[in-house]
Formats: structure tokens, C-alpha cells, sequence
């Protein structure tokens, strides 16, 4: 790496799609879970405060450069700017790019990266987030992945510091409420530990947003793993429950558990009556319930559960379809056309006969299941 640049990890959430990246970490503690393929080959390593405070130099340095392209009409003066990047390396080139499109976005956010940021000790993460609020005091939300295991780990105290210190959320891979499911997936956390993690971080003013998995516990632990999720959700009220439903991929060790015959697949129906039962099992009014991702088969599912009546509706809606309009729906969604039901009376009578003929070719359950998985591996 070059004196200028700095680290970008592989992933974050959607909803950080507009923040900052900064690496604290790289990699997960864990790296185990049956169905994650992300870090696989990657070794987990804290990243040191001096050297993620060299970073947040590198970022203010682009910053810089960029503020002082500026004319006085707010426009840049893309001559002079073009001579400091006709100098840079393609690495400086992609971190200039990152600060530029963070700022023309508003610059307000910043994501802490990897799998399991908050595995750096609190009083060291602590350091380093007054430093950034002190090199960009315009940020105005910090947030970070965080095992709940490392949740449960840190004592009140400690995630008051980060609080202080300017952490505003934390997302949590929860996946499953279910101890069994938990096991199956070789999670490496329990129940337990989520609620004892979860109120902490609550406690100390940090909002809370876990993943809910519909379908990771198979045919095996069906409605178990909605019913026991909906029971952690309603002891620890976080902020936000987001949605990611199950797809299996081929390269992971679960695919292998399916081929040795101890894994069986929920159905894409059958994953959306977990969604069900979750936000039915869900009692706390103000938890957000989000569907931000393709992969859920109704999209438009962003609302607080005071009112969940209108999300049953949309969900009940697509339930209750006979078997071929309900075919139509899971083709026009798996393609990314509609995010709910009521969005069919906009295709084209033609687009629908198409669906119609698609699925003709996949008159079984399970040719049909494995057509639809086939598109929505595409999307993770
Ligand atoms: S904790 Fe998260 S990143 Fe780590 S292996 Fe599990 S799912 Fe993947």
C-alpha cells in the first residue's frame, strides 16, 4: 500500500451503502458458520490504532485535496484537480474516489469494517473514534458489524465508553432465536449470549439492528427458528430487524450437509411463512421490521410493528395465490420487478405469459425450488 491510501474491506450492510469505510479489523474472529463463505480465507487480524489513525489521516488528506479544488461558486476546478490524479496510483485512485463519492453523498456516515470490528478492545476502538470524529466533526452516525457473543463479552462500562465516544449502531448477525438452529449452523453463540448482548448495547444508547435468516433452520427446525428469534426481538427491543432469507450457496459446508442428507431446504413459500411468524411472534411496537434485500420474497416490508397488521396483509397476500399467480409473483420478485403483490397489475400481459411458460418447464417441487435458487444465488 502506498503512503496515501488506505484499507477497503469486502463487505458491509446495504443500509451503509452511502458511508465511509473505515477497516478496524480484518477478517471474523469466528470465520465457522456453515453457511458464510466471505472471510473463508482470510486470517482475523486487529488492526492497530496507530495504523487505522494513519488511515483516517490518508481519508482527510483526499478530503483536503479535494476542498481545495473548490471555486468559490462550490464547483471544483477540475484542471487543478485533474493534476493531483493524473499523479496518483490506481490504489490512491480508488481511496480518492471512495472520500469523493462519501462527500458528494453528504459524508455523514461512517462504517467500521470487518465481520467483528468491536472484537478490538473497547478502550483502544474508544481512541480511535475520537479521532475520526475529531479529523471529520461532521460525521454524524458511526456504525459497525459485531458478533453477539463479543456483544455479551464487553461490560456495561465499556459500551457506555463507546457510546460516548461516538459508536451509534451496532448490526448484528443473529441469524436464528433458536439454540437448535444455532448448532445446526455452528453459530458459535447462544440465545443466551444475544440477550445479554443485545440489552447491553441498548443500555448504553447504541441502536441495535440483527439479522433474522428465514429458512437457515431447514425443514427440520421450521417456525423454531422464527418463534425463538421473535422471543430474543421481544427481550432485547432493538432498533431495527432486518430481513436476510436463507439461500443456500454452493461452496459452503451447509451445501455439503444437504448432499449427506442432513440439511433439507425450506421452500420459498415456506420461507416467507417464517417471515410470518416473526412478525406476528414480534410484541415490541417500536422494532423496525426491514426487508432491504432481493432476497426476501416480499420487499416492501419496512415498517415498526405498531404496524404489523399492514405487513401480515402483503405478507397473507402472497400466501394466499393460487399456485400459478403465486409462481408469477416468485419469478417477477426473484428478477427484481416488484417488491409486493400490488406491483403485478403493472407487467405486461405478455411478460406474464412468459412467467407462465417459464414455470411450465418446472412442473415438480424441487425442479422448481432449484430454478428459483439458481436466480437468487446470483444476488449473494
Ligand atoms: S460470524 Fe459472520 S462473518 Fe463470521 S463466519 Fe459467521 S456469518 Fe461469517
Amino acid at each position: 500500500m502506498s503512503d496515501r491510501s488506505f484499507e477497503i474491506g469486502p463487505i458491509r450492510p446495504p443500509s451503509e451503502a452511502s458511508s465511509l469505510l473505515l477497516q478496524v479489523t480484518r477478517g471474523c474472529t469466528w470465520n465457522k458458520c456453515r453457511f458464510c463463505t466471505v472471510y473463508r480465507d482470510s486470517r482475523f487480524q486487529v488492526i492497530q490504532p496507530e495504523e487505522i489513525k494513519k488511515n483516517i489521516d490518508n481519508m482527510a488528506y483526499f478530503r483536503d485535496l479535494l476542498m481545495s479544488c473548490a471555486k468559490a461558486d462550490g464547483t471544483i476546478d477540475k484542471g487543478a484537480l485533474y493534476g493531483y490524479l493524473e499523479k496518483f496510483t490506481q490504489e490512491e485512485l480508488q481511496c480518492f474516489y471512495m472520500i469523493y463519492n462519501w462527500l458528494t453523498h453528504g459524508g455523514r456516515s461512517v462504517f467500521l469494517q470487518d465481520g467483528n470490528s468491536i472484537a478490538l478492545k473497547p478502550e483502544k476502538l474508544a481512541d480511535v473514534l475520537v479521532y475520526l470524529r475529531e479529523k471529520f466533526p461532521h460525521i454524524e452516525r458511526v456504525t459497525t458489524y459485531g458478533r453477539a457473543e463479543t456483544l455479551s463479552h464487553w461490560s456495561e462500562d465499556q459500551w457506555k465508553l463507546l457510546r460516548q465516544s461516538g459508536l451509534d449502531r451496532i448490526h448484528s448477525g443473529f441469524e436464528s432465536g433458536s439454540d437448535n438452529v444455532l448448532r445446526m449452523i455452528n453459530k458459535g453463540l447462544t440465545q443466551e449470549q444475544q440477550i445479554d448482548g443485545g440489552r447491553k448495547v441498548k443500555a448504553a444508547g447504541i441502536e441495535l439492528s440483527v439479522y433474522f435468516m428465514p429458512g437457515i433452520g431447514g425443514t427440520e427446525f421450521e417456525q423454531e427458528n422464527a418463534e425463538q428469534t421473535a422471543y430474543v426481538v421481544n427481550r432485547i427491543d432493538p432498533d431495527f430487524v432486518r430481513l436476510r432469507t436463507f439461500v443456500l450457496k454452493l461452496d459452503s459446508e451447509m451445501y455439503l450437509m444437504k448432499q449427506r442428507g442432513e440439511f433439507e431446504e425450506l421452500t420459498d413459500i415456506g420461507k416467507l411463512r417464517e417471515i410470518r411468524a416473526l412478525v406476528e411472534g414480534i410484541e415490541r411496537p417500536d422494532v423496525t421490521v426491514v426487508s432491504d434485500h432481493i432476497v426476501n420474497l416480499v420487499g416492501s416490508l419496512n415498517h415498526p410493528i405498531r404496524e404489523k397488521k399492514e405487513m401480515l396483509r402483503r405478507i397473507d397476500e402472497v400466501l394466499s395465490l393460487p399456485e400459478k399467480e403465486q409462481k408469477r409473483y416468485q419469478l417477477a420478485r426473484r428478477h427484481g420487478i416488484v417488491e409486493e403483490y400490488s406491483h403485478m397489475a403493472s407487467i405486461p400481459q405478455r411478460r406474464l405469459d412468459h412467467f407462465d411458460e417459464v414455470a411450465s418447464q418446472y412442473p415438480d417441487r424441487e425442479g422448481w425450488e432449484a430454478y428459483l435458487n439458481g436466480i437468487l444465488r446470483q444476488y449473494v
